[in-house]
C-alpha cells in the first residue's frame, strides 16, 4: 500500500530538509506499510519544517532509530535515508516493527550546525527548558515501547569509531551485549576504520569503543526512553567525523543492519 504522505505545503522550505524527507517519501512504494506521522512543525529565521516519525512494516520486533539530533551530524542522516532507499531493505525488515525520527532537529540541519539555533537537544529531554522539537518527541514516544534503539550519531572532533550502551545490565545480558559489540567493532576494523582506544571519552570509561553508561538523570534522549522503560537496549554509534563522509556512511548503514540482524538471534 503506498504511503499517505501528503506534505503541507511550508514543508517545502527549507529545502535541504525537505529534500532529505523526500527520499523517504520516494522509497515509501517499496514497503507494504509505510506510515508518516507529522510530530510538529519547526520554525526559524521565518522558514519552517516538519518533524516526522516513519513507521514500516508490522512484525513482532519493535525497533526506534534516530538520526540528525545534531544538524550537522549528517553522514547519520544520510545513511539512514540509504538504508531505506536500499531495495534489499523491505525483506530485511520483515520481523520488524521499525518507527524511524530520521530528521530530529531540522532546524540545525538546514543550517548544518549541531543546535537548532540557541539549544543542543540532546542535553535538554526531560526538563522545563524544554526546546519544542523536544517536546513534540517526548509527547509521540511516551507510552510506547521498543525493544531496541538505534541512535545514529557522530563525534565531529575524533578520527577513530566509538559507540555507547545505555543501561545496566546482569552478569549474562552484558556478556551478550558486549558479545554482539565486540563482533560489530570487528566489522568496523574491517572496513578499514581505526577503533577508538582512549582509557576515557569525556570522563567515561572507555572499552576498546565501547562505553557504558547507566545514570538515571541524563538529559540525552537516550537516557531520557531508557530511564522511561520505553526502550530496552540502546545502542548509540559515533562514527569518526575526521574521516571521509562516505566511509562514515558506510560504518552507519553497518551498524543498523548489524544490530538489528543480531538482535533477531
Ligand atoms: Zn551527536
Amino acid at each position: 500500500m503506498r504511503a499517505k504522505f501528503r506534505p503541507p505545503a511550508l514543508m517545502f522550505q527549507p529545502e535541504e530538509c525537505f529534500s532529505l524527507l523526500r527520499r523517504y517519501h520516494d522509497a515509501s512504494g517499496n514497503y507494504a506499510k509505510f506510515e508518516t506521522d507529522v510530530l510538529g512543525v519547526v520554525g526559524f529565521q521565518g522558514m519552517k519544517c516538519p518533524l516526522v516519525a516513519i513507521r514500516i512494516g508490522s512484525g513482532p520486533k519493535k525497533v526506534l532509530i534516530t538520526a540528525g539530533i545534531h544538524g550537522d551530524e549528517r553522514a547519520a542522516t544520510e545513511a539512514l535515508a540509504r538504508f531505506i532507499e536500499s531495495t534489499q531493505t523491505p525483506k530485511f525488515l520483515e520481523e520488524f516493527s521499525v518507527t524511524l525520527l530520521p530528521l530530529l532537529n531540522p532546524a540545525g540541519f538546514s543550517r548544518n550546525i549541531r543546535k537548532n539555533g540557541s539549544v543542543d537537544l540532546n542535553r535538554h529531554f526531560g526538563c522545563d527548558c524544554s526546546a519544542k522539537e523536544n517536546q513534540f518527541v517526548e509527547k509521540y514516544l511516551n507510552g510506547k515501547s521498543f525493544d531496541l534503539m538505534i541512535s545514529l550519531h557522530e563525534d565531529v572532533d575524533m578520527d577513530s569509531f566509538y559507540m555507547y550502551e545505555t543501561g545496566s545490565f546482569d552478569a549474562r545480558r552484558l556478556k551478550h551485549i558486549i558479545d554482539d559489540d565486540v563482533s560489530f567493532l570487528k566489522n568496523v576494523e574491517d572496513a578499514g576504520v581505526p577503533l577508538n582506544m582512549e582509557r576515557k571519552i569525556y570522563g567515561v570509561l572507555n572499552r576498546g569503543g565501547i562505553k557504558i553508561v547507566s545514570q538515571l538523570d541524563g538529559k540525552n534522549l537516550e537516557k531520557y526512553l531508557w530511564a522511561r522503560d520505553i526502550v530496552k537496549r540502546v545502542v548509540t554509534t559515533e562514527t569518526p567525523g575526521k574521516i571521509d563522509f562516505e566511509k562514515r556512511v558506510d560504518i552507519h548503514v553497518l551498524a543498523i543492519r548489524h544490530f538489528l540482524k543480531s538482535f533477531l538471534v
